[in-house]
């Protein structure tokens, strides 16, 4: 295999449109993709036809508006390229196919931005994010609006976020005399995952309908060797890899990084980084492939934040920066950080936007399944906290206390053998437990869900910090000496949110009492965090950016709890039917195994021991009684839910989640003591280890 000609082959990419357009059509195109220029409707006809022919030569005979609506996913509906002519039919893509769409979107959640009788909604053409084929079909990317102009996506949005933070950045450079065209983000999804064994997966009915294993007693082995991560590579998963990465390359995405995980059948992958907008695209595209791919080879994918009790869960780690289109990353400190006003300045910006707005960037993470995984041992707790690392932290520090800062030096590593070479060591050691933590010259937010889409979060950390800098752009504009001034803002900045920066153990127990002093925000649960949304300089920061209007907000934050209610209302369900129609029946016909046994062995003759039958039946019965009896309470507590998006959420978070924990106490207790060959369901042995 060829990678450099299997990478993008079923892409329309730069090299394609340079080929397949026309000069003047393919400049004026390469104008709207690389400088935000509106898009000139004139050249859509021969960019659809090109477009529709180099399709067709991929064996394309649909198109699709690809979109992404408020959920996690991505949406299409597929129309052929006929036409009618005569008694045959020619092929065909208009460009104002190619520009707009008009789905019937009445079934997409809006929020209530429009009611089901007003179902209009059109889709637009992203033309900043390439084409592909795939499966038949070219897939064009597309924002989604409704007829009265709300947005009804995440792509919309995020194409506003990145403007707004080229808009304010370019205004922000410009105080330091640099004119540049573009300021760009830049965003790389590192993303978690496991496998399990198709099989076993098909007979666990809590993995099937929410993909997570609602019950489950821990396995005699689970993370504790710490033997997984980075551990060598089982073929069948080998195999996997190798396939997943050939069939992303061919739609030009940036698979770079493979590699074991730390709980039992978890993985990684991550991408270089790449345009924000595109960088969504392909993480969204990524999941759905690792999805389809796992099933080629027997396995299931999962993307749950939290698919098993007891190791880790999967999260998904966005490395985000900006840079101008001369190549400058403002997030790189170069050599010497403290003679570097720009970088600190925009430092300063981007940690002081973090402690602002922390409310709503943890709220942009909120799910119901991020709510198992944030605090517990394998991520960063709920609490939004900066960390700087050694060397920028040490920077900071000093100007906050006023302090002589005395520059650490890199100091050239050696493992002290002399064949051996020499390694350049870093000044600044890594954290793994910091939710926001600068890693070399961009930050990486560590608290996103592996199966959520990365837009939110980006959407939210480009509006704050757009928001930043033009209150940045508007100190210091017309200062008579910048550079002091400058330097005084800096300092300002720093000194006014020193409290979010945290540069130690983020797991460790001190730190919740700590942030507490702090005050700073520490929402646990989706239910908690997503009204953060609500409040007036959350809704202000988005209008003021043009990200969101007031109405946009609100129904995204009411969407976030009714997706939240809606998923632990399934869960509950799904929990009442497995106990009630499986486990108590299985537990009851062990017990009677045992209490036949106990007869026949009396039967038989008195000396026949029957105290482990006895004790075990009576233990059984009991808790599977006690399960019965918390499975009622989780139904009528389930069926006295109130109605509205934040008294629901509240009851769900607060008292159906606790029962649900209560039903699993039992099951798990119950599966430890049932005969194997009764248990309905394949254990967490059998999920986490089936896959050799
Ligand atoms: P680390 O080892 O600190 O996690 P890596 O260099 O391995 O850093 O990068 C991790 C992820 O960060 C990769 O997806 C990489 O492409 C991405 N990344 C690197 N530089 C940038 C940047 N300037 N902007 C956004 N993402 C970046
Ligand atoms: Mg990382």
């Amino acid at each position: 295999m060829n990678v450099t000609e299997l990478f993008a082959s079923n892409v329309f990419h730069d090299e394609v449109m340079k080929n397949l357009l026309p000069k003047e059509v393919y400049k004026s195109l390469r104008k709207t993709i690389d400088e935000g220029k509106p898009l000139d409707n004139s050249i859509s006809s021969a960019v659809a036809n090109a477009m529709k022919d180099w399709a067709v030569s991929k064996g394309a005979t649909h198109y699709t508006h690809w979109f992404q609506p408020l959920t996690n996913l991505t949406a299409e509906k597929h129309d052929s390229f006929i036409e009618p002519d005569g008694d045959k039919v020619i092929l065909q893509l208009t460009g104002k196919n190619l520009i707009v769409g008009e789905p019937d979107a009445s079934s997409f959640p809006s929020g209530g931005t429009r009611a089901t009788a007003a179902a209009r909604g059109y889709t637009a053409w992203d033309p900043t994010s390439p084409a592909f084929v795939k499966e038949g079909t070219l897939y064009i990317p597309t924002v989604f609006v409704s007829y009265t102009g709300e947005t009804l996506d995440k792509k919309a949005p995020l194409l506003k976020a990145m403007t707004a933070l080229d808009l304010q950045a370019k205004r922000l450079l410009k105080l330091f005399g640099i004119e540049c065209r573009k300021v760009s983000t830049t965003v790389g999804p590192e993303q978690e995952y496991f496998l399990v064994d198709e099989e076993v997966f098909n007979q666990r009915k809590d993995l099937v309908l929410t993909g997570r294993t609602l019950f489950g007693a821990p396995p005699s082995r689970g993370q504790e060797l710490e033997d997984h991560y980075f551990g060598a590579l089982k073929t069948r998963i080998a195999d996997f890899m190798r396939d997943l990465d050939e069939t992303l390359w061919s739609y030009g995405i940036f698979a770079k990084t493979k590699h074991n995980e730390a709980a039992p059948a978890q993985h990684e992958l991550a991408p270089v980084f790449t345009t924000m907008n595109v960088a969504v695209d392909s993480n969204q595209l990524t999941m759905e492939l690792m999805k389809k791919v796992a099933k080629k080879h027997g396995l299931v994918c999962l993307l749950h934040e939290k698919p098993f009790e007891g190791v880790n869960g999967s999260g998904k780690h966005n490395n985000w920066s900006l840079s101008t289109d001369g190549g400058l990353n403002l997030l790189d400190p170069g050599e010497t950080p403290e003679n570097n006003p720009l970088f600190m300045l925009v430092l300063a910006c981007v940690i002081a936007a973090v402690d602002n707005y922390q409310g709503i960037l943890r709220a942009s993470v909120a799910s119901a399944g991020n709510d198992h995984r944030l605090g517990a041992d394998e991520a960063p707790p709920a609490i939004i906290s900066v960390y700087l690392g050694d060397q920028l932290g040490a920077l900071v520090d000093s100007i906050v206390y006023s302090r002589q800062y005395v520059p650490k030096k890199a100091v050239p590593g050696s493992i002290g053998v002399p064949e051996s070479p020499i390694f350049p060591i870093d000044t600044t050691d890594r954290n793994r437990t910091s939710p926001f933590a600068f890693t070399g010259n961009k930050f990486e937010f560590r608290m996103l869900g592996s199966q959520a889409s990365v837009a939110d979060p980006n959407i939210v950390l480009n509006t704050i910090v757009a928001q930043a800098f033009s209150e940045a752009v508007e100190a210091l504009e017309g200062a008579k000496d910048f550079t002091k001034a400058c330097k005084a803002y800096t300092e300002k900045l720093l000194k006014e949110h020193y409290r979010i920066i945290f540069n130690y153990n983020g797991y460790g127990p001190d730190w919740e009492p700590e942030a507490e002093r702090r005050g700073l925000l520490n929402n646990k649960t989706t239910a908690d965090a997503v009204p953060e949304f609500f409040k007036r300089e959350a809704i202000d920061v988005f209008v003021r950016q043009g990200v969101y209007t007031e109405k946009e907000v609100i129904a995204r934050a009411n969407i976030a709890l009714e997706n939240y209610t809606k998923t632990i209302n399934i869960e509950a369900l799904t929990m009442i039917e497995m106990a009630q129609k499986d486990i108590f029946p299985a537990v009851n016909a062990y017990v009677t195994e045992l209490c036949s046994a106990i007869v026949a062995k009396r039967a038989v003759s008195e000396k026949l021991a029957v105290n482990a039958d006895m004790v075990l039946a009576e233990k059984l019965s009991t808790v599977n009684d006690a399960m019965m009896a918390a499975v009622d309470k989780l139904e009528k507590d389930l069926f006295e839910v109130p109605a509205g998006e934040v008294p629901a959420s509240q009851v769900m978070a607060h008292v159906i989640v606790p029962d649900m924990e209560e039903v699993r106490r039992c099951a798990d207790k119950l599966e430890k003591l049932t005969a194997s060959s009764h248990w309905p369901y394949p254990t967490y042995t059998d999920l986490m280890y089936s896959v050799r």
